[in-house]
Parts: structure tokens; sequence; C-alpha cells
């Protein structure tokens, strides 16, 4: 599903370069669960930037399915990240201004989605999740761990292949962190693709399998 070929990735300033990834090779086939460990500043999130189209590469390739990402136009990037690619980020990245519906709701109106198809696919979100009380509020009403649950439940509606999340766990505590690594276990069950980055080992162990990234090189 996910292929990387000598992937580098160097980002230019005006008086040095970083080089984040170097001659990154991954596959990650379709249904696997893989976590991602490296200390800070090893190019974990590039990765995961690259991976989800949200960055590219500097030179090599990256394939998804059989469409070579590293070729793609800007506005056949953005088809491929609505169509296959659900992010969940530490800090959840909610909108404080939008109810907890209508930040469930935005990746939905981002597909042209119509209204009742996205009622229908929320209520179902959040009753799976156990936060359909919490609709009508706003995020900075409620506790890190319902926020990450509302996010699970905005990359959960649009129904996409492939998860990928950058220290989903790194804000919460013991039990939360529990309450959501189950349900990528879950997400795991009905074959999605995840990728989750995470410095923790009691995280990395509901993965199947786990990479190392160290100064942009995985080991
Ligand atoms: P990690 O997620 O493992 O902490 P990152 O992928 O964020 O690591 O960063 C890898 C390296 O690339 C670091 O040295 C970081 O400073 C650098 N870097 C990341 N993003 C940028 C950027 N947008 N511009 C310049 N340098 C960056
Ligand atoms: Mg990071």
């Amino acid at each position: 599903m996910i292929k990387l070929k000598n992937v580098t990735k160097i980002y230019k300033g005006d008086l040095f370069e970083t080089v984040a990834l170097k001659d990154v090779t991954l596959t990650v086939q379709e249904g696997e669960f893989v976590a991602i460990m490296g200390e800070s500043g090893s190019g974990k999130t590039t990765l995961l930037n690259i991976l989800g189209g949200m960055d590219r590469v500097t030179s090599g390739n990256y394939y998804l399915r059989d469409i070579a990402v590293h070729d793609c136009t800007p506005d056949k990037l953005d088809r491929l990240r609505r169509e296959y690619i659900s992010f969940i980020f530490q800090h959840f990245a909610l909108m404080d201004e939008f109810s907890i519906y209508e930040n469930i709701e935005a990746p939905l109106l981002a597909r042209n989605i119509k209204k009742a198809d996205r009622k229908h696919r929320i209520i179902d979100a959040v009753e799976k999740l156990n936060i359909s009380d919490l609709l009508d509020k706003y995020p900075t009403q409620i506790s890190g761990g319902q926020r990450q649950r509302v996010s699970l439940a905005r990359a959960l509606v649009t129904n996409c292949p492939i998860i990928l999340a950058d220290e989903p766990t790194g804000a919460l505590d013991e039990q939360n962190t529990k309450n959501v690594m189950e349900q990528f276990v879950l997400l795991h069950k009905q074959k999605k693709t995840i990728l989750v980055i995470t410095h923790d080992h009691k995280v990395a162990e509901y993965a199947e399998r786990v990479v190392v990234i160290k100064d942009g090189r995985m080991v």
C-alpha cells in the first residue's frame, strides 16, 4: 500500500539546510499497524507529513497503492489526501470557535458529503466513541481525553483507509492513553492501515511492528 524508496528530505533555510530524512526506504502493507519511534528531531513528523501528502520528498520515490505521489501535481495531492488519509495530532487540532459537531463535520464538508449523510456518519462515530453527549459543547469545555476522542471521531467519519497519528497520546494520562490505543486496535481490526508516532513503549506495543528512526535514517 505504502512504499517509500530512498527518500531524502532537505529543508533549505537562508543560512543552512537541514537533512530531515536520509535515504529512507519503508514498505507498509495494507492493513498493517506500525509504530514509529525515535528521539526528538529524528525526522518522525517529517516522515508522517510526507506519507500524508502534507510535504514533499526532496528526492526518492513515494508510491501509495500504484500512485507515484512524488510526481503528483498539487491538485492531485489534495485529492489523494482527501481520499486516503486521516490525521490525528498530539494536541488534537480542534477549532475552538466551532462546536464538537462542527469540528467532526469539517472534513465531510471538505469532501462535499451531503447533509443527511454527514449527520448519519457523525452520530455513528460519536456513539462508537462514547461522546454523543458532547456534540453541542466546544473544545475548551471538554477534557483532554475527550478532545482526543473527538479528533478520533473526526478521523473516522471520512472512512479513509490510512490513519496517520503524530504522538496521539502525548498529552494524555495513562487511562486515556489506553482508551485511545484500544480505538486504534479496533480500527486495525477494521483493516485500516495505521502509522503511529510515539515516544511511549507501552503505546508501541499495540502495533504489529515498530520502526525506529535515528538522525533521519531507519535503523
Ligand atoms: P521529530 O518529529 O522526530 O521530532 P521532525 O521531523 O519534526 O522530527 O524534524 C526533523 C528535523 O528537521 C529537525 O532537525 C527539525 O528541526 C527539522 N525540521 C522539521 N520541519 C522543518 C521545517 N519546516 N523547516 C526547517 N527544518 C525543519
Ligand atoms: Mg515530531
